[in-house]
């Protein structure tokens, strides 16, 4: 039996999807993709007659249907999911039901939109003296987040974080941000359509979020920390008076 694969298509530019996860939609019989957010440039890379469905217009139990026939008919099937399929991907109820019908599956990963984001903004999450620490996550919307890792929590720590999913409440989340222990005056940035033709960057600060974002509600994530200003120490692991397993100091 064919093992189906999930595959990272990551952030939307075409070529950063991974090699690997390229040559799975090249030799794929089916692929279901999150036609929300996967870039339509990437199914160009499938062959003639591979089907293409859209998971967009789907339930859970109509992708698992379509994957356990398509596995029967003995054909090569790619579940694709946007960015990387571990954040924010419901992949874990489809490798249950997976692995309840006895059907193997592997994941590709891909790369995903923070990383994109931090690469559009020229900017590293980790900055010395400043965070060590990434926080990932979401505001509550329609869907609920636990009671211990609200926003105002989290913001507690001041470390870098990352927000997907929640550009259309970026009013709340100023609120919960700074109400959390940011300053207003923090830097942020909302990063849409990170490493599309038509991405935008909107550089601002905690305080001016919501007046910043311009009607950008969808396909955005939200950047905030101190990582986004001018000052940092410099790494030890670069520093002349340093030693480490590859090079002694020498200073
Ligand atoms: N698995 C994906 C996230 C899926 S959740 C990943 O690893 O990126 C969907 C959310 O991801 C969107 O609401 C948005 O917040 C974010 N997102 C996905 N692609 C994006 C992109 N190219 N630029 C900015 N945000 C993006």
């Amino acid at each position: 039996m064919n093992t189906v694969h999930f595959v990272g298509a990551g952030p939307g530019a075409a070529d950063l999807l991974t090699l690997r996860g390229k040559s799975l939609l090249e030799n794929a019989d089916l692929v279901i993709y999150a036609g929300s957010l996967v870039n339509p440039e990437l199914l160009t890379y499938t062959r003639e007659g591979c089907a293409l469905h859209n998971s967009a217009t789907m339930t859970l139990d109509e992708v698992i249907h379509c994957i356990e026939a398509a596995v029967g008919m003995g054909k090569s099937v790619v579940r694709l999911h946007t960015g990387d399929p571990s954040l924010y991907g419901a992949i874990r109820e489809q490798m249950d039901k997976l692995t309840a019908l006895g059907i193997d599956y592997e994941i590709c990963p891909g790369v995903s939109s923070f990383s994109a984001a931090a690469a559009s903004l020229k900017a590293e999450y980790t900055l010395p003296g400043v965070s060590q620490t990434v926080i990932l996550t979401r505001a509550a919307g329609k869907t609920p987040v636990p009671e211990s890792e609200t926003i105002r929590a989290l913001a507690a720590h001041q470390a870098t974080m990352v927000l997907f999913l929640s550009a259309a409440l970026l009013e709340s989340v100023a609120n919960d941000l700074v109400s959390g222990g940011y300053a207003p005056e923090t830097p942020a940035a909302i990063v849409y359509k990170a490493s599309w033709k038509d991405e935008k960057i909107v550089r601002c600060t905690v305080g001016s979020l919501a007046e910043s974002a311009g009607g950008v509600a969808k396909t955005a994530l939200i950047c905030v920390g101190d990582f986004l200003g001018s000052d940092y120490a410099l790494s030890r692991l670069y520093a002349p008076d340093f030693s480490t397993g590859y090079r002694e100091a020498t200073e």
